[in-house]
């Protein structure tokens, strides 16, 4: 029976998916969406959704126990999105290209300053080692895939992902204050800084509580 032409827009669809089940008899591909002989729904669901490329820093973001405004920064950071001075070229501004960090006529691209920079590596480093952590720092998208599995670990890993956070937006904080503000801060503050901050957010974080005991000094 062919579809009826005063039927409504409903009734044109039921019959165009009789049709369409005729011609293309989908038991066999009805069977993949089957589990133990029932028609499984999430399956079907599962499978209509696009594939997206997945994404190995998702923890870093989604499940952060960082500050919200270092949160911000990294993720910019992630797209590769903060506003270096490659990136200002490419809009037509002109500021000096010379790091203002480390001052060793290295030009201001987004991975020499994470992590090539002697200050953003020094500041890294020390966490990293105040936190009794042994680990060769390595350039940006080396740091992100390793920080992302190890941020995996509950209580440890979501520490170091707050530090981690914590030292990209502080790199960035003290680049902008010296470029535009003229203004100096040592990366041994910053670190300091850092640290308390962390002993403050960790005091409602109950599972960090006794990882922190035992990080209960500063760096040397
Ligand atoms: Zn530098």
């Amino acid at each position: 029976m062919s579809t009826p032409k005063q039927a409504s827009w409903i009734v044109k669809k039921i019959f165009d998916a009789r049709e369409w089940l005729r011609q293309n008899n989908p038991t066999e591909t009805l069977n993949n969406f089957c589990k133990k002989g029932k028609f499984c729904i999430k399956k079907v669901y599962t499978a209509s959704r696009p594939k997206y490329q997945k994404c190995n820093w998702k923890r870093l973001t989604i499940a952060s126990k960082a500050i919200p405004r270092h949160q911000f920064i990294l993720w910019l950071a992630l797209h590769r999105r903060l506003a270096t001075v490659e990136r200002l070229q490419k809009w037509g501004i002109v500021v000096s290209k010379d790091c203002v960090l480390c001052r060793s006529n290295a030009k201001e691209t987004f991975d020499h300053l994470l992590f090539d920079c002697a200050y953003s590596r020094t500041m890294w480093s020390k966490i990293l080692r105040w936190a009794e952590v042994k680990h060769q720092i390595g350039s940006w998208d080396e740091e992100i895939s390793w920080i992302a599995k190890v941020a995996v670990n509950r209580s440890k890993g979501e520490i170091l992902a707050f530090l981690f956070t914590a030292v990209v937006y502080h790199v960035w904080n003290e680049r902008n204050n010296r470029r535009f503000q003229g203004k100096e801060i040592t990366c041994s503050k910053r670190i300091k800084e850092i640290i308390q901050m962390l002993h403050i957010r960790g005091q409602s974080v109950e599972n960090w509580k006794k990882e922190l005991e035992q990080l209960n000094s500063y760096p040397s």
